[in-house]
């Protein structure tokens, strides 16, 4: 079988995203890039009973080879994604409850909380809707992660997020529900102001800096001439 670990990682994944409240029961889809192609989570398989064999391999064009089970239904949206973006390692799909509220009502995400710039952009975007499974659907979300998102809600469905790994993609879809859960409340309360496209552009600056790990923070690096810097 091929690659059997990262075969198990990716079921850890699809288990924890049920675990930790971002989906329920058979619902979403979890996928990792391998070789040419990718290995997604089998359509209509709850990930309790999902084995390693069950995982299915997709070649580049998204192709199945015969004695595999069916792939999630959602191929498209994955396959489509990992030809698009190269950094793209991996993509998690669910149906997040706070997430998919806003989804319901045909709602992006705006600037609300800097945290939101996670996503790679100053919104959440939300993808039109269409039905699971269909090409449209793909299409819809493709255009709405244009040209640099890394997640988007998917409007009366749910929520589809990409990044380097398992980790990182389980990481940002707990992140975007968080955001969700925070964003709904200030609905509930009337709605707040929200950051400019100048500020949320600082705060991406500052990310990129954060995820370094080494030298300098945002500040500094913009105040070169006080003298906290050579
Ligand atoms: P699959 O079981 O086919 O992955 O479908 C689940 C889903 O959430 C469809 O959008």
């Amino acid at each position: 079988m091929l690659n059997l670990t990262l075969r198990r990682r990716l079921i850890d994944t699809a288990r924890a995203m049920n675990r930790t409240g971002l989906n329920q029961g058979m619902a979403g889809n979890v996928s990792v890039r391998y070789r040419q192609g990718l290995l997604i989570t089998p359509s209509a398989l709850a990930y309790d009973r999902c084995r390693p064999g069950d995982l299915v391999y997709l070649d580049g064009e998204g192709r199945v080879a015969e004695g595999q089970r069916r792939p999630s239904s959602e191929w498209r949206i994955h396959r489509d994604i990992y030809r698009a973006r190269p950094e793209a390692g991996a993509i998690l799909h669910a149906h997040p409850p706070w997430a998919t509220t806003l989804a319901c009502l045909g709602r992006a995400i705006p600037p609300f909380h800097y945290m939101v710039a996670v996503a790679g952009g100053e919104t959440i975007p939300c993808a039109g809707y269409a039905p699971f499974g269909s090409r449209q659907l793909s299409d819809n979300v493709l255009a709405a992660l244009t040209p640099t998102y890394r997640a988007c809600l998917m409007a009366h469905h749910g929520l589809v997020c990409l990044a380097a790994d398992l980790e990182s993609v389980l990481a940002l879809a707990r992140e975007i529900e968080n955001l969700a859960r925070m964003y709904t409340l200030t609905l509930q309360a009337g709605g707040g102001p929200l950051l400019s496209a100048a500020e949320m552009r600082l705060v991406r600056d500052r990310f990129a800096v954060y995820r370094n790990g080494s030298g300098q923070d945002g500040e500094t690096l913009k105040s070169g001439a006080n003298g906290l810097t050579k």
